[in-house]
């Protein structure tokens, strides 16, 4: 009676895994060099698998023999593929190292068809496995030569790295390389000895780990699976795929259930799986969008926003206030600019530290912004240099607020680390539609505003003198 070998399940899981890996790396970006050197790693693995599989499902020995020739194509360009990579990972160069890998690959691929590198086949508990000819050898070698060169690589480059992320990311590496490296016991079994020939649950340890490190720590950047492309080659590939591989390799198994109604399982499993498949596909889709609009918007927050006091940066309040002006200038409603500066806060600095500077600026910036209305705007425009725009705030208005916004500053001093920081600010203040027409123009009025606050003895408010714009002037910026 035929059977379906279990054991080869552990490689058909590693053989989806590390093809589909493989090839969404690749996607990704076909011209990184990162990339593309996993994703050959991954097609020789991948190529080794695919061998093996069909080896351990022949039903003859003569069939198992030609699968696992075929497989040393890809076998013997894992050594150099995977040294390659893990270079190409830590920007490293070995060319000689890894032109033996190479050249040795090379070496043993015509061979590889003669009975000098597998001279037959034999049997084991768990299938078909090739006997080793006098010059398989080599294969164990280059195995032996380039992952533990890889493992002794990344653990240097893992003790050197102070940056936190990039040394995640490495742990797991070598985690992935340390995983994949008992997978010489695969090349024992060929020499008579009585293992499992578990390399292919390896394959599996080391595409998990790296998949881990892709996923928690982006290791790569192969956010594909978010990317339609992805998604849909995911999903036809189950589809397709997966009929066909049951098809390919469950035939001898479904005949001895199903007789001559055989086909009906690759026929059934394909309908079940067409049927699933548009919603699969949508409910992917919508996941793969959410999470490209989540990514967006954080990178449009991460423009947007000052990190350290959460304030508008330069650019952002550039063109909101722009816009806030236009409207002024439309609606003859009032607009005052207010630009403040801290006072002498390079002693501050000095004395204490950047640290503590810092924590200052997060502070004073809390407290002038807690008192706002939404509706305004507050900006981080230099260093220790705000600018509010008060939307509809005239004159007199706005001089009252940033007098507050002074008191604010100044009643209570700063406590950072158990230091008590006494800060003051000082702002000048210029306003639509006394003082122009345009925020740049008004900018430049309250920065003048500004320093004659600073020449009169700091921590008070100074308004730009009137320059009454003509109408000229506010009809042409519109
Ligand atoms: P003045 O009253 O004339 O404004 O005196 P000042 O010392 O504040 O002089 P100025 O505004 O020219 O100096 C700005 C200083 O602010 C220089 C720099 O050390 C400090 N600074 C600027 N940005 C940051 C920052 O992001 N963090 C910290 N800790 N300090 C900053
Ligand atoms: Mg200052
Ligand atoms: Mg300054």
């Amino acid at each position: 009676m035929i059977t379906f070998n279990l054991y080869a399940i552990p490689p058909m899981i590693s053989f989806a895994l590390i093809a589909g890996m493989g090839a969404f790396v690749y996607l990704r970006d076909p011209r990184s060099r990162l990339y593309r050197t996993f994703a050959l790693s991954c097609l020789t693995l991948a190529w080794w698998l695919f061998g093996f599989i069909n080896m351990y499902l022949s039903w003859d020995p003569a069939r198992a023999l030609a699968w696992s020739r075929l497989a040393l194509y890809g076998v013997v360009f894992i050594p150099a593929t995977m040294y390659h990579f893990i270079l190409t990972l830590l920007n490293l160069k070995h060319p000689r190292r890894l032109t033996f890998l190479y050249i040795a690959g090379l070496a043993t691929l015509p061979l590889g068809q003669t009975p000098l590198v597998y001279k037959a086949i034999r049997t084991g508990f768990w299938g078909f496995y090739p006997v080793a000819g006098p010059f398989y050898f080599l294969c164990p070698l280059t195995f032996v030569l380039a992952f533990v060169g890889t493992v002794l690589l990344v653990y240097r480059a893992w003790h050197k790295e102070h940056d936190i992320q990039r040394r995640r990311q490495l742990t797991y590496v070598l985690f992935a390389q340390a995983c994949a490296t008992p997978g010489i016991v695969d090349y024992l079994a060929k020499y008579g000895v009585p293992v499992y020939p578990f390399g292919y649950l390896d394959a599996l340890g080391w595409i998990g780990w790296l998949m881990y490190a892709i996923v928690r720590h982006h290791l790569m950047d192969i956010r594909v699976i978010i990317t339609r492309t992805g998604v849909l080659m995911v999903t036809y590939l189950i589809v397709l795929g997966g009929p066909f591989l049951l098809g390919w390799w469950g035939q001898p198994w479904l005949q001895v259930h199903l007789g001559s109604q055989w086909w009906l399982g690759p026929v059934g499993l394909s309908s079940i799986l067409a049927t699933m498949g548009p919603f699969t596909y949508a409910y992917l889709r919508r996941q793969s969008e959410q999470l490209l609009l989540h990514r967006l918007e954080e990178k449009e927050a991460e423009a947007t926003y000052d990190a350290l006091t959460g304030l508008l940066v330069r650019r952002a309040l550039m063109s909101r206030a722009a816009a806030m002006l236009q409207r002024a200038r439309v609606h003859h409603t009032p607009c005052s600019v207010l630009m403040l500066d801290l006072d002498h806060f390079k002693h501050a600095n000095d004395t204490y530290g950047h640290l503590v500077g810092d924590a200052v600026l997060r502070e004073v910036a809390a407290r002038l912004t807690a008192s706002l209305r939404t509706h305004d705007l507050a900006g981080r425009f230099g260093g220790e240099e705000f600018v509010f725009v008060l939307e509809g705030t005239a004159r007199q208005q706005a001089v009252q607020i940033a007098e507050r916004l002074c008191q604010l500053v100044a009643r209570d001093p700063v406590q950072v680390n158990g230091h008590l920081l006494s800060q003051t600010i000082s702002i000048g203040i210029a306003t639509h539609p006394e003082n122009g027409a345009t925020f740049e123009a008004l900018l430049a009025q309250a920065d003048q505003a500004l320093y004659a606050a600073k020449r009169a003895g700091r921590n008070r408010v100074r308004i730009a003198a009137s320059t009454a714009s003509t109408p000229e002037s506010s009809h042409a910026a519109h």
